[in-house]
């Protein structure tokens, strides 16, 4: 969150990228944090909370969505080497949670295997139909994130290592506007 207040007010500090950090990494890692992100081009976790080489896992999908590879991906770190944080990283103006509100609500089907985005959204949608807002778009992305941090905080991998303490599974907003990163829920306190 330091970083990112650094790239909301234009104070970049860019740490750990330079040959140094390249070696002392380069047999190694120890990231204190994986951030799952959408594809969005203006959404690149390394720049936008101001990180460098080796610290932080990033896996970046359409609308963060998940399926069994992304979500071992997500494991990996907190499974194999007790990395103690999870950021699910949802945005403003979300092309594909447009897309897929759009398709649930026409009763439409995304071309080729964009739909299984949508499909991987169906909670999320049913969540936003359910609250009725006046951003259709913006309640299904807040709601999305929530959802798949609960999902990870709550598996039987994840949900142990939470209950301990070692692990935090956070869901966090995106402001394109602002730059400024909102946490939505999970924080340790
Ligand atoms: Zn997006």
């Amino acid at each position: 969150m330091e970083g990112n207040k650094r790239w909301v007010d234009g104070n970049l500090h860019h740490p750990d990228r330079d040959p140094d950090r390249r070696q002392l990494v380069a047999q190694t890692q120890e990231p204190y944090g994986v951030v799952l992100s959408c594809i969005d081009s203006r959404v690149p976790p390394e720049l936008l909370f101001d990180t460098g080489l080796g610290d932080l896992y990033v896996l970046r999908t359409g609308a963060q969505a998940v399926g069994p590879v992304v979500t071992g991906s997500v494991e990996y770190g907190p499974m194999t080497s007790g990395t103690p944080l999870i950021v699910v990283l949802g945005h403003q103006r979300c092309g594909a949670v447009e897309a897929s509100y759009k398709a649930m609500r026409d009763g439409a089907t995304l071309p080729g295997n964009l739909q299984a985005i949508a499909d991987a959204l169906r909670p999320a949608y049913d969540q936003a139909v359910r609250l009725d807002g006046s951003d259709p778009v913006d309640t299904m992305t807040r709601a999305q994130i929530r959802l798949t941090a609960n999902d990870l905080r709550s598996n039987k991998d994840l949900g142990p290592l939470v209950k301990k303490g070692s692990l935090a599974v956070v869901g966090a907003y995106y402001s394109l506007d602002t730059g400024r990163v909102e946490i939505l829920g999970g924080a340790p306190s």
